[in-house]
């Protein structure tokens, strides 16, 4: 099999996707972030300089944990031979409660390299938002974060914590008033303040560099799970499953293990309530090459080819498109992708909660409903390990309304 890590290219492409679709004003500041990270990328200083902030400040590294009720369960329902031990890293424990963290130090460490004192932000559910206030608050960076008016009104308790932290929440009152559009908003920000400030971009999305460099910053996850393994079980995993919103804790956990097919790799998008355009937010499982802030990857289109509106019980994954580099490993066959629906998300909620003391978030919820199902097919020899992307407070509302139907 062919090697899959050595992606993108010069020109940000993984294969056909990827890519820079932006307006001319923003190519200059593409074009800086580009030279800089170029610069860095072999500084050991800078990257100590990460590690020190991972393990200090964020708590690093997370522990990988054997989900030993959650295995007994899997195994109660499969014949002697079947069910797979399940282990779970744990990036619910970072600061903050989830894997964001991890790419809001390495850029706010970026954005103090180039100088620069502001940085903005996009968010939907608010936790990007709360991971980069975070950030700029340790760095002592103006931060300016961008979320539509709907999404302030569904997610107040994080618009608080990111007023808590000193940051400024600007409501963006367009379109569908959600991410899309607060992306949108702060996209047209930088192309007018880019001399002095840096955006934070949330996922392994938008054009090149940001896939690559928050693929970078997240493969912290997949390095300690390697050496976890490794030293646990003396091999590496047998399977790898994490959910896929915009991509970045599955990229994250994936990347390091990308070149070793003996590990199975899947990744679990939004099946919402339905299979139907509009329910769900599932692109790779569904969608179709098109081009969706600043690249080139799979996207939810209706016929026309406009970008469709999307469902997920879990805020985090409600996003119409999804990392090239996932749409990359998908069309090489690499990565498996499936789609798990808010009811079995729900499942492995409650399940999780009752069986580890873990409330997982409704995202990870996803990964961990799937991962059920793999692991009751795999041999009782198999390791299986489920990226908990973060933890579950901010969804208990969330979660307590739902099941309460
Ligand atoms: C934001 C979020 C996700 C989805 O984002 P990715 O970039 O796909 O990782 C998943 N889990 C949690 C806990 C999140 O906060």
């Amino acid at each position: 099999m062919k090697t899959l890590s050595n992606v993108p290219d010069k020109a940000g492409r993984f294969a056909q996707f990827g890519g820079t679709y932006v307006p001319e004003t923003l190519m200059a500041a593409l074009h800086q972030l580009r030279d800089t990270y170029a610069r860095i990328h072999n500084d050991r200083t800078f990257w100590d300089q990460f590690e020190t902030l991972l393990e200090t400040y964020v708590g690093r590294p997370t522990p990988l944990m054997p989900a030993d009720r959650l295995t007994a369960h899997v195994r109660q329902s499969a014949d002697a031979k079947h069910g797979a031990a399940i282990w779970l890293k744990r990036e619910d424990l970072a600061h903050t409660g989830a894997h964001k963290i991890n790419n809001t130090i390495g850029q706010a460490l970026l954005t103090q390299r180039m100088g620069k004192t502001r940085v903005i932000a996009e968010t939907g559910a608010g936790q990007h938002g709360v991971a980069t206030a975070t950030a700029a608050a340790l760095f002592g960076l103006t931060c300016d974060v961008y979320m539509g008016t709907e999404d302030v009104r569904r997610q107040h308790l994080n618009v608080v914590r990111m007023r808590m932290l000193g940051a400024r929440v600007i409501e963006v009152d367009a379109g569908s008033r959600t991410l899309k559009d607060a992306t949108n908003e702060a996209m047209r920000d930088w192309m007018g303040s880019v001399e002095h400030t840096h955006y934070i971009l949330g996922s392994v999305v938008g054009p090149h560099p940001f896939p690559m460099i928050v693929r970078d910053f997240q493969c912290v996850i997949g390095n300690e799970t390697k050496a976890q393994t490794s030293q646990r079980f003396k091999r590496a995993p047998d399977c790898i499953v994490a959910c896929v919103g915009g991509g970045s804790n599955a990229a994250g956990i994936f990347y390091p293990f990308i070149d070793d097919t003996s590990v199975r790799l899947v990744g679990v998008e939004a099946g919402g309530t339905s299979d139907m355009l509009g329910d769900h937010a599932a692109p790779l499982c569904q969608g179709q090459p098109g081009i969706l802030h600043g690249s080139l990857s799979y996207v939810l289109q209706d016929e026309h080819g406009q970008t469709a509106p999307v469902h997920s019980c879990s805020a985090g994954l409600d996003y119409p498109g999804v990392g090239p580099e996932h749409a990359y490993w998908k069309d090489a066959d690499r990565v498996e992708y499936v789609s798990v629906t808010d009811a079995k998300a729900l499942d492995a909620f409650t399940l999780l909660a009752r069986a580890e003391g873990i409330i997982p978030a409704l995202e990870s919820a996803h990964a961990i409903a799937h991962a059920l199902v793999l692991a009751a097919d795999m041999p009782r020899s198999a390791n299986l390990v489920i990226n908990l992307s973060g933890r579950g407070d901010k969804d208990v509302e969330e979660a307590a309304r739902l099941l309460g139907r």
